[in-house]
């Protein structure tokens, strides 16, 4: 368990055990599969499945798949996946809102049966109308008072497909007068003469949300029914049906503020937007806020759960920085992941005085954090290919890098020095002329001189080509969408696309998902585009903290 005080959640399970209310602690985290997860959803994940954990309970994955014409099977492996990668187990404990479709329909007609439920022939608009508003009361539906037989007789008309889509409901008879609107005779079924992933054509009406959520949680003996805060004002209709039917069991809902992210929306619907439209390659696509997404531009499932366990729980709502999300990549990162040398925006360097075919190989440090990680060798020969942004001609004051007549040292290698600028006939830079200093084999020269600048490098002749995207925030603002519509927020920078690429040789045929660090580059990850011999990478973070400067600050 986590040290330091526990969230109030977490003071609330405890309480609870040691008052002996319940002997266990059960939770769930419940999806509706129309979608795919994000960041978000991991909070809520993390949150369930640790506390379980923590308190040696048991949470369950249950689909809240009540609403077949937005549900896939895609959605359903996906977010299975995606739990599981997070690193949870529900075990045997799968459940689905459509295995209690029976249940839920028999309750139904108790409901009938107690004068608590009617057949409403109204349509959607015309219950919307009825309903009034935050300040007016609602209207009784003029259906409202029917007998119970004639609700029994109908409602048994609609589960037997004799009506069309729309054409009938079935509602909660509670109190069109509430001060809560959910409390003004919520719809409890619709007919829907759709397929359903799981029960097939068995259903042609289907429970609500508001309806099937409560009672599944009741069936599945779950303690502590954890959801986030807009959720708040449906608590006393839950209760109503809890205490209105004969569950088996009585679970208590407590709300947390939302993961909310700068320079992100955490919308399922949104995020489906973006995909449809072709806003971006699809649901993994490595600039959406998705768990799949996140995972294929390589951030490690260890910095998601350790970025929940920071940002913490309480109801107060707010926006967690960006930067912080980064950060917990970089620290999982730094940790386990090798260093490598790569040149994104590559400049040919010719070492005038180096042995025409000569060969040598240096050792190069794995990882500088973790000397269990060893070394490689790196070819070095007289051509090599340096980052083009690492050379000035005409620099200004503090560019330390390679320009005209200035020494630095080729990392691992040798000191050299620039001598000559060659360009083509259009004024552009195609190559540097150098010399180096053989004396200096290692990079430290016996006479102790040493450059400001220590540049990477990598080998023409032994270069791989390869792809790299590189990422940054899919919207322009911190906050999307705050004054005008979401999509004239997106950024048109989201994703550059370099296609000239050269890497050590030993970043020829890394599996796709495996992580690297490109020295002064930043954390790269294999993308599954990768073909033999030209690989493709995505930047998965650079290596500049943000969040840690802005800590400093504070
Ligand atoms: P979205 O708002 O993206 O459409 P949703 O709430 O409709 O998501 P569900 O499938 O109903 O998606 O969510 C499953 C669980 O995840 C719910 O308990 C919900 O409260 C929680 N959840 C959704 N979004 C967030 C978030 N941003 N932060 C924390 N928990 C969230
Ligand atoms: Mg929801």
């Amino acid at each position: 368990m986590n040290e330091g005080p526990l969230d109030f959640i977490r003071e609330i399970v405890k309480g609870d055990l040691r008052a002996g209310r319940h002997r266990s602690v059960v939770t769930r985290f419940p999806p509706e599969p129309n979608g795919y997860l994000h960041i978000g959803h991991a909070k809520s994940i993390c949150l369930n499945f640790g506390i379980a954990a923590e308190f040696g309970g048991r949470c369950h994955l249950r689909f809240d798949d009540t609403n077949p014409t937005k549900e896939e099977q895609e959605y359903i492996d996906a977010i299975e996946a995606d739990v599981r990668w997070l690193g949870f187990d529900w075990g045997e404990h799968l459940y689905h809102a459509s295995d209690y479709f029976a249940r839920l329909y028999d309750w139904a007609i108790h409901l009938i049966e107690a004068g608590k439920a009617y057949v409403d022939d109204l349509s959607a608009d015309e219950i919307r109308h009825y309903r009034g508003t935050l300040t007016t009361p609602g209207r009784n539906s003029p259906w409202r008072e029917r007998s119970v037989e004639e609700n029994l007789e109908l409602f048994a008309r609609m589960r037997n497909g004799d009506f069309t889509d729309g054409a009938r409901v079935l509602r909660a008879k509670i109190d069109m007068a509430s001060g809560n609107i959910n409390l003004r005779d919520p719809v409890m079924y619709r007919i829907l003469h759709a397929r359903h992933p799981r029960t097939g054509d068995a259903w042609c009406l289907y429970p609500t949300y508001d309806y099937a959520h409560g009672q599944s949680d009741a069936i599945e003996g779950i303690t502590h029914s954890i959801c986030t805060l807009e959720f708040e004002d449906h608590r006393p209709l839950y209760d109503w049906f809890i205490e209105n039917l004969p569950v088996p069991s009585r679970p208590r809902q407590y709300e947390f503020a939302r993961l909310n992210l700068s320079h992100t929306v955490l919308s399922k619907r949104f995020l489906l937007r973006l995909v449809s439209e072709g806003h971006v390659r699809g649901w993994d696509d490595p600039r959406m806020p998705t768990l799949s997404g996140i995972r294929r531009r390589g951030f490690p499932a260890e910095a998601i759960r350790q970025f929940a366990e920071r940002i913490g729980v309480a109801r107060r709502e707010s926006t967690v920085d960006y930067a912080m999300l980064e950060h917990c990549v970089r620290d999982a990162l730094n940790k386990t992941v090798e260093r490598r040398m790569a040149v994104l925006r590559p400049l040919k360097v010719v070492l005038t005085n180096y042995p025409e075919g000569q060969l040598e190989e240096f050792d190069a440090l794995n990882n500088p954090e973790d000397p269990t990680a060893g070394t490689r060798k790196v070819p070095f020969s007289r051509e090599l290919w340096i980052e083009r942004e690492d050379f000035m001609e005409d620099p200004p004051r503090k560019f330390y890098r390679l320009s005209p007549g200035r020494e630095v040292r080729l990392r691992y290698a040798y000191l050299m020095t620039c001598r000559e600028v060659v360009k083509d006939t259009k004024g552009e830079i195609v190559e540097l002329r150098c010399d180096y200093d053989a004396a200096t084999r290692g990079g430290s020269a016996p006479d102790g001189r040493s450059p400001k600048a220590t540049l990477h490098w990598v080998s023409a002749a032994h270069a791989v080509p390869a792809e790299v995207r590189l990422y940054d925030h899919l919207f322009t603002r911190p906050d999307p969408g705050a004054e005008r519509d979401l999509l004239d927020d997106l950024s048109a920078k989201s994703e550059e696309v370099l296609g000239d690429c050269k890497l050590e040789p030993s970043l020829a045929s890394l599996p796709a998902g495996a992580g690297v660090q490109f020295e002064r580059l930043g954390y790269f990850c294999v993308d599954r585009d990768s073909r033999p011999g030209r690989p493709a990478f995505n930047r998965t973070v650079g290596l500049r903290d943000t969040w840690a400067r802005l800590q400093k600050k504070a």
